[in-house]
């Protein structure tokens, strides 16, 4: 499984996906759900734990993973939102 890690400037966070997510397909996003577009998706990463490294070196990001295909409600980072 390949992951891949959705910037959201506006949001200020980093969301992690599995790549078979129906939000991520495999970095292309989901033109039908009103995701947000202005981010960027960063990727493919070959574990989980190396997106996650990789997204918390960015500046100061919050950083979670989506609750859709990773779950479990992890949230990393001080300032972690909402999913
Ligand atoms: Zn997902």
């Amino acid at each position: 499984m390949k992951y891949w890690i959705y910037e959201s400037p506006p949001h200020g966070y980093a969301r992690v996906h599995q790549a078979n997510c129906r939000y991520c397909r495999d970095g292309h996003g989901n033109q039908r759900i009103e995701f947000h577009r202005s981010g960027t998706w960063l990727g493919a990463f070959g574990s989980l734990d190396a997106a996650l490294s990789f997204a918390s070196a960015r500046e100061r990001r919050s950083v979670v993973v989506c609750r859709r295909c990773i779950s479990e409600g992890l949230e990393w980072g001080e300032n972690a939102g909402p999913a």
